[in-house]
């Protein structure tokens, strides 16, 4: 069967009647969703939309989201074995190959759908086609159920309500034939990076150590052959940095950038992300052949978290000209000098105050980096806008 996707132009010009046929099963049997969000046309991106679904859901209060998650199907539950699913349920729940459940996983599911039941009184929710949307296996699925049985059941109402989100995120992805390309590549990025670590089991990345200068060499590598930048370097301090001209070569740039070592055993995206990101940018920059009236100046920092010597910040704090010598002398827990790993990794240290940036030449610096913190978390949002920050300062 041909499938002919829509277009958001089509959504924003339907009446209010065809709109919610064209979300149709985007929310299981709960078509008074899209209704409510009608009235929020003209949707300048599918990702506003997805947004306005929500705060319908939000505003709705949490007596309709009960009712929207009982709305849904128990997984690999009765209705599955019946084949009385929606159509988007069976092809999801078929996907995450539940329909192919041994006995031992069908009865143990059954006993995970009882538990569940008895304890938040709804049934559990799980977004089976997962994060990118290929589908989770059969110990993926029974393990977050496992997992959530636990959880606190104001906890578990968000959850699942997060999932239903998700699910409804895939759904109109499938019928607006989206892809999150860009997204998918930073993804992919993310994971390649982490296979660098000090730690078998655990992503561990410290200042200098054999994965912490893989890793600068892999972005460098990428920077270079797959984003187009036009000079590429490590310098002094083992910053990677990327440097896409403006349509004036002498143009003011704009900084961005974060840091690619991690804390012990830490997340792949913390700091990552803020590299990432704006390589994404300019490799789809310069595939369109395009220049913008400002440089862009990517710099991957060596080193923000302080965890192999305590000369934290000493990455950026190198642009900034505080780069302090006497840090030099400091050793790690096995002796090693910050002179000699440095010496060790080829950096000349000589040219360390020579990195110290002109403010005049540049428009600013802006950072993207995972949220740390519940507020958009508490929000529902995807995305946040900084508008203030804190510094720190530490007395002994
Ligand atoms: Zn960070």
């Amino acid at each position: 069967m041909s499938f002919e996707p829509f277009t958001l132009s089509d959504l924003n010009a339907a009446s209010q009647t065809r709109f919610v046929d064209m979300l149709d099963g985007t929310y299981e049997h709960s078509p008074w969703i899209a209704e409510a969000a009608w009235a929020q046309r003209p949707f300048r991106s599918l990702a506003h939309l997805k947004r306005a679904l929500v705060e319908v859901l939000e505003q709705a209060g949490r007596e309709a989201q009960l009712a929207l998650i009982r709305a849904h199907p128990e997984l690999a539950g009765k209705a599955m074995v019946a084949k009385s699913l929606t159509a988007e349920s069976t092809n999801e729940q078929g996907k995450a190959g539940l329909t192919d459940c041994s006995p031992e996983e069908f009865e143990k599911l059954q006993r995970l759908n009882a538990d569940y039941n008895a304890k938040f009184g709804w049934p559990f929710i799980l977004a089976v086609r997962g994060p990118r949307g290929a589908g989770l296996d059969r110990r993926q699925i029974i393990e977050a159920f496992e997992r959530r049985l636990a959880n606190h059941p104001d906890f578990e109402l968000a959850e699942c309500v997060r999932n239903i989100h998700r699910i409804a995120e895939i759904r109109l992805n499938d019928k607006f034939g989206h892809t999150p390309k860009l997204g998918n590549l930073v993804w992919d990025w993310a994971e390649a990076l982490a296979e660098f670590s000090e730690q078998p089991d655990a992503l561990t990345v410290t200042y200098l150590t054999r994965p912490h200068r893989a890793c600068a060499q892999r972005l460098a590598e990428w920077m270079r052959e797959g984003c187009g930048f036009d000079e590429v370097s490590i310098d002094a301090v083992g910053n990677v940095v990327g440097v896409y001209h403006g349509s004036d070569p002498g143009s003011k740039r704009l900084l961005t950038g974060s840091h690619y070592d991690t804390v012990r055993n830490g997340g792949k995206y913390d700091g990552r992300l803020g590299i990432l990101v704006p390589m994404a940018v300019v490799r789809q920059l310069h595939r369109s052949g395009r220049r913008l009236p400002f440089g862009i100046e990517v710099v991957g920092f060596s080193e923000e978290e302080g965890q192999r010597y305590k000369a934290t910040f000493l990455g950026s704090g190198a642009l900034i000209g505080q780069f302090d010598m006497a840090w030099l002398d400091q050793v790690d827990a096995q002796g090693v000098s910050l002179r000699q790993a440095m010496q060790d990794a080829g950096l000349r240290i000589e040219d360390i105050p020579g990195l110290k940036r002109d403010p005049a030449r540049y428009l600013g610096f802006v950072e993207v980096h995972i949220e740390q913190g519940p507020v958009l978390d508490a929000l529902n949002l995807p995305l946040g806008v900084v508008t203030s920050i804190n510094g720190s300062v530490r007395l002994m």
